[in-house]
Formats: structure tokens, sequence, C-alpha cells
């Protein structure tokens, strides 16, 4: 069911374990940004999961960097390792989370791929999910 992730206790983190983190609340299901913000800090894509502010906390913060990518979002990374962590709008009451950072991302799906028109010239977002043109994926987070 598309939105409503497992409702569990999940912890993610970090390549060398610099940050941790974890998540009490249902997740968003997984959403792959090709803009090229996200293409450039990942080196590829980004695919991410949400989850509410109330439902994330952070165990370990000692790696933990952010850059301010654009007017209204930052992104979190190790500064130890490099990994890709969070895509962090304060004026949004959730949190994006590299989905490859959680330990355990059984249950969740990537469905839908956005910015598509800023993608690669050497792949095609596709892998039968839906594909919108910017930012408008029609996702909610769950409460
Ligand atoms: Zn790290
Ligand atoms: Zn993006």
């Amino acid at each position: 069911m598309t939105g409503q992730a497992v409702d569990a206790t999940r912890t993610g983190g970090c390549l060398c374990g610099a940050v941790r983190y974890a998540l009490s609340g249902p997740l968003r299901d997984v959403i792959a940004c090709h803009c090229r913000e996200c293409r450039r800090q990942t080196g590829h894509y980004l695919a991410a999961t949400a989850v509410k502010r109330r439902y994330f906390a952070l165990l370990r913060d000692d790696g933990l960097r952010w850059y301010q990518s654009s007017a209204i979002a930052r992104r979190g990374f190790c500064a130890a390792c490099g990994s890709t962590l969070f895509w962090d709008a304060p004026a949004y009451p959730h949190l994006a989370i590299a989905a490859g950072s959680l330990d355990d991302d059984a249950g969740l799906r990537l469905v839908v791929h956005i910015f598509v028109e800023e993608c690669g010239h050497y792949y095609t977002p596709g892998d039968g999910a839906r594909t919108v043109r910017g930012r408008d994926h029609g996702l909610a987070v769950p409460e």
C-alpha cells in the first residue's frame, strides 16, 4: 500500500558509523530524485524515504555535517566517510532520509522518479515506477 510502509522502529546510519539515527514511526515510500543537486551530491541520484520529524532521533552525530544546497534545503552527510544521509527543508514537517542508509529497508518500495528531465544521459529512470517532471510526486508522508 503506497505511503503506508511498515510502522516500527528502524535504525540507520552512515558507512563508518559516525552518524546513527532511529526512526520510530511509519516511513513514506521511496522517491528517486534526478535533479542536478541530487546527482552531484550522490554521484548518481538520490533515493529517499521520509518520516515526520517527531519520529526522527539522532543516536550519534559525530560525523554529521550540513551543506546548504539551495534556498529551501540543506543536505546532511558524514564528514568522515562521505555518506549521503538527509535532505532537510526546515519548512517541511518531515525529513527525507537516504534509503540506502537504513539498516533494514524491508517493506519499502521505490514508487516514483522525480525531476526526470534532469537525469543523466547514461541511464533511463523507470524500472516500472512512475516518472514525473519536476518535484510534484504526490506522495504524503504518513502520520
Ligand atoms: Zn560516516
Ligand atoms: Zn533532487
